[in-house]
């Protein structure tokens, strides 16, 4: 099978640029690893993106995957491996196939970054999480932890706080990066305690999460905090391991793109949060991703 347009990653900007291949009459495919929606899957409740007053990221992420079968894609549950560059088509490898397409649509967003302190390894899946909509229902009336100060956190730890008992924000600064309307929805809540200035440099007990080992900074001192679980929230890093290869990436692994959302590589594109770019939201993936489809669809023809 050859494909005109090949997308990477089944996010807003991933399944936008689908819309649009398969609307500009292209054979279209969609490759995904995991579940369609990328990061809005695990997002408990999504209220900027327009038409939705408020809606919940599984459902947002159903709509946009029903859109895109109707539409007639070649939908994928794999994972690509690397990407090579042929004289009219590329290359697509995975799991011991090759795909050819005349363009490639690179959308595979980002992964959450981790703290990387002791026993994290150990208690992952055992009281740590990273998504609050798929495990903050184990934490029912317990005490969880919220790591970091950004929109994530404190929109997460607002989710939590209507399952927990109690929720602890631990920020490592006095001053959020999230929204001033989110910090301040999430002061309002009367069972979340923000913690300032304080960075988690542990985990402890037994075969599950017991508590976290904090530092103050303005201090030094270290203390215990008993918590049953801790989602961390501190930040995120870009899925482009698999065009290392290609040397598209800035330093920090982010792809570079022109204004067509286009690559140094002809023919090769890339959008929403895997590129570089200052805001990461559902509505600038949907943006890059019709932006990024046109030019491919312009690039076929
Ligand atoms: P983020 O905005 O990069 O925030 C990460 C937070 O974690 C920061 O507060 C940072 O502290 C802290 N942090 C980083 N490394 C740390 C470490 N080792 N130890 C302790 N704290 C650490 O990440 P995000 O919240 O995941 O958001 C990612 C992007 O998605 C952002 O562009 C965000 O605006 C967007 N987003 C938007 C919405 C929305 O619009 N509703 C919702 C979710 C996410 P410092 O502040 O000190 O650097």
């Amino acid at each position: 099978m050859i494909y005109d347009m090949l997308i990477i990653g089944s996010g807003p900007a991933g399944m936008t640029s689908a819309i649009y291949g398969l609307r500009a009459n292209l054979k279209v495919a969609l490759f995904e690893k995991s579940a369609p929606g990328g990061a809005m899957i695990n997002t408990a409740k999504i209220e900027n993106y327009p038409g939705y007053k408020s809606i919940d990221g599984v459902s947002l992420s159903m709509n946009m995957y029903q859109q895109v079968i109707d539409l007639g894609v070649d939908y994928y549950s794999r994972e690509i491996e690397k990407i090579e560059k042929g004289d009219d088509k590329f290359k697509v490898f995975s799991d011991g196939e090759i795909f050819y397409s005349k363009t490639v649509i690179i959308a595979t967003g980002t992964k959450n970054k981790k703290l990387s302190v002791e026993n994290e390894e150990k208690f992952s899946g055992r009281g740590i999480s990273w998504c609050a909509i798929c495990d903050g229902n184990f934490f029912k009336n317990k005490i969880v932890a919220v790591v970091g100060g950004g929109n994530s956190a404190l929109e997460e730890g607002m989710y939590l706080s209507g399952l927990a008992k109690k929720v602890y924000i631990i920020h490592r600064r006095d001053e959020f990066r999230a929204s001033k309307r989110i910090v301040e929805e999430a002061m309002e809540k009367e069972n979340i305690e923000f913690v300032y200035n304080t960075i988690v440099t542990g985990f402890f007990g037994s075969d599950k999460l017991e508590g976290l080992i904090l530092k103050k900074l303005t201090s030094g001192n270290e203390t215990i905090l008993n918590v049953d679980g801790c989602f961390e929230y501190i930040g995120q890093e870009p899925n482009s391991n698999f065009v290392k290869g290609l040397n598209i990436t800035n330093e920090k692994g982010y792809i570079m793109v022109d204004n067509n959302f286009e690559t140094k590589i002809k023919g090769l594109f890339a959008s929403g949060d895997i590129i570089n770019k200052e805001f990461r939201q559902i509505a600038t993936a949907v943006n890059d991703g019709a932006i990024a489809a046109l030019s491919a669809s312009r690039y076929c023809k």
